[in-house]
C-alpha cells in the first residue's frame, strides 16, 4: 500500500479535512480490523503496518458514511470533529 493516493501524504492517518469534518486515525489504538475499509472503501485503506490511512478519494464518501465507519471501528480509533473542534465521534 505504498503507492496509494493519500489525502495528506505528510499525515497518512490525518488529521485531514473532509468538507466540514476534521478526522484522524489514532494509530496507537488501530488494530487493523478493517471495518472502516469495508464501510468506507473510498476513505480508508490499511498501510503496511495494518494501520488505517486516509485516501485522497475520501471526499467521495458522504459524511454519514465516514461517521458510520468511525462508529463501526471496534476500538473507536477514528476521531471526527466538526470545524469548531467539537467532537462528533466518539461523543
Ligand atoms: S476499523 Fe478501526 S481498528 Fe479497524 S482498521 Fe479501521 S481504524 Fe483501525
Amino acid at each position: 500500500m505504498d503507492n496509494v493516493n493519500l489525502k495528506d501524504p505528510q499525515n497518512p492517518s490525518g488529521p485531514v479535512k473532509i468538507r466540514n469534518l476534521k478526522m484522524h486515525v489514532d494509530r496507537d489504538l488501530c488494530i487493523g480490523a478493517a471495518t472502516c475499509v469495508a464501510i468506507a472503501p473510498q476513505t480508508f485503506v490499511l498501510d503496511s503496518e495494518a494501520k488505517a490511512i486516509i485516501l485522497a478519494t475520501a471526499d467521495n464518501d458522504p459524511d454519514n458514511v465516514i461517521i458510520d465507519a468511525a462508529k463501526g471501528c471496534p476500538v473507536a480509533a477514528i476521531i471526527i470533529e466538526d470545524e469548531t473542534g467539537k467532537k462528533i465521534f466518539p461523543a
